[in-house]
């Protein structure tokens, strides 16, 4: 038994120096801001390591590939913000997630990145990465965007493609950034359907860009899940234009993908795989394989937990020796900046914890008790009972017991929206858009195990006439659903929408309104 338990310890802190391949890769999805190490115990073990221990990892990585003339890639597949208040912060002070978090990001030695779809739901993010913090240009090429475009000017906000070739050996990548089809992006950008990037002129003059210069294989970011539609549609798209170039057939292709924020890996032919390594910085993933296009491609790819320890193993160094000079400055940059902005101040000491799943529910505790204290506490004047609903993607954190820190707010709820309500439903109507609602689907991409909306404080009175109030990401869902019950439009309120006024709460300032009065240390 204690042989047994030993094992299962050294299984779960031991990560080995990997074998270099011809292609090595290291990939970072999804980190959502959460760049500063997690302070909470949400994992085990714990995740203690910050993106200046990835970059310290990767350098480290790179010297001990040198020594047998191999290479390294550190990739990012993006969602950069939307997540901590390393990123979502500054929106009370200059109304821009990201406006703190994309100077330390542009610290990171990443060789590419690609974008994600909470970069695209602002467009004073979009405007501030492309514009005046010299974010996408200080890529130098290499921020991928092959179907996001510049709504304006209907360029591509970065580089539809690069070529990335190694430093130790004559190992060469072609790189692509695709995000999924989103169809909710800000109005600064245009997201093009992948089925449609597939056939422009320039995706295959790309390939042949690829082939021409002897790459020996293409990475495809992909910021969708690991088995989305669209994977498969590039798949075919590269494979099938082996018609006009040969090599594409049996080239190695990775995809890299993310979005659904978890851990896996699938073979997609003999000679492509698809992989995914989390989120919020819970992984480094690592996938290596050989570049040999004549015998089927063995993917070797680990998950590598955002952890010291495991990261000292995987480098086959020591706490004395992993840090580098360009690690501990992003480090003490990160520390600085989550000082400056007060991340660390403690809000509240709740007793337990409430979390995302369906006991002691977080989801609970926000219809019950703090929406009720910060939304619903000032009537709208029309004598009906107030009811909120929400869908179950729009809290993202769990809360611990202990401390309560003002960054928990963004973890929580980073996103900031307003709410809205429409008044006069009754409650038989208001049931019936409840359930309609919960047969269709959202793009939720967190599973809870909760259904795909939730409403409260109280059950539905089919007896009562109620004003529904709901935030305005919801609002396109919901309004339709409320309109196809009621057979005619309906007008939507604006509540509290003020931003200037003392009583103003969004969906993440109500968490921070309420935290002190609810949980007092
Ligand atoms: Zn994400």
């Amino acid at each position: 038994m204690i042989y047994f338990v030993l094992a299962l310890i050294l299984l779960h802190t031991c990560q080995a120096i990997p074998e270099f391949n011809d292609i090595n890769i290291l990939v970072v999805t999804d980190a959502h801001s959460w760049i500063s190490k997690h302070i909470h115990d949400d994992h085990d073990p714990s995740l203690n390591a910050d993106y200046g221990d990835i970059a310290s990892a990767y350098l480290q990585l790179q010297s001990l590939a040198a020594e047998s003339n191999s290479d390294i890639f550190l990739l990012n597949n993006g969602d950069h913000v939307e997540g901590s208040g390393l990123s979502d912060a500054s929106v009370y002070t200059n109304g821009i997630h990201g406006y703190d978090i994309f100077p330390l990001i542009a610290m990171m030695p990443f060789d590419a990145l690609n974008i994600g779809n909470h970069d695209l739901y602002d467009n004073s993010t979009v405007e501030y990465m492309t514009g005046e913090s010299g974010f996408v240009d200080g890529w130098n090429g290499n921020y991928l965007t092959s179907n996001v475009y510049n709504a304006t000017t209907n360029d591509n906000i970065g580089n539809t493609h690069t070529i990335l070739k190694g430093k130790n050996s004559d190992t060469s990548i072609l790189v692509f950034g695709f995000l999924y089809h989103q169809t909710d992006a800000c109005t600064a950008v245009n997201v093009e359907d992948p089925a449609d990037t597939v056939n422009s002129p320039w995706f295959l003059s790309a390939l042949q860009e690829g082939i021409d210069a002897g790459v020996s294989a293409i990475i495809v970011l992909s910021h969708m899940d690991l088995k989305d539609d669209n994977v498969y549609v590039l798949q075919d798209a590269i494979r099938g234009y082996s018609d006009q170039i040969p090599e594409l057939e049996n080239i190695p292709l990775q995809f890299l993908t993310g979005h659904t924020h978890y851990r896996g890996w699938s073979k997609l032919d003999d000679y492509s795989s698809t992989f995914e390594a989390g989120h919020y910085l819970d992984t480094l993933g690592w996938i290596s394989f050989s570049a040999d296009p004549t015998s089927p491609t063995w993917f070797d790819f680990q998950y590598i937990d955002a952890n010291l320890e495991e990261l000292y193993n995987f480098t086959g160094t020591t706490e004395d020796t992993f840090d580098t000079d360009l690690g501990l400055s992003i480090s003490s940059a990160i520390e600085a900046t989550v000082d400056e902005l007060g991340l660390r101040a403690i809000l509240g000491c709740p007793p337990q914890d409430y979390s995302l799943g369906t006991s002691n529910s977080l989801y609970d505790l926000y219809m019950q008790q703090i929406i009720p204290l910060s939304v619903l506490d000032v009537r709208t004047g029309t004598g009906n009972t107030p009811w909120h609903l929400s869908s179950t993607g729009s809290l993202r954190y769990d809360i611990y017991e202990g401390e309560f820190y003002y960054d928990d707010v963004f973890a929580i709820a980073p996103f900031v929206n307003v709410f809205r309500y429409v008044a006069d439903l009754s409650g038989e109507d208001l049931q019936t858009v409840v359930d309609n609602l919960s047969q269709t689907s959202n793009d939720s991409p967190i599973f809870t195990g909760l259904p795909k909306y939730v409403g409260g404080p109280d059950d539905i009175d089919p007896t009562l006439f109620y004003d529904l109030f709901f935030n305005d990401y919801d609002e396109s869902y919901i309004v339709p659903a409320v309109e196809a019950v009621v057979g005619e439009d309906v007008v939507v309120v604006n509540w509290r929408d003020d931003s200037g006024a003392d009583d103003f709460v969004d969906t993440t300032l109500c968490w921070a309104k309420s935290i002190p009065d609810l949980f007092p240390c």
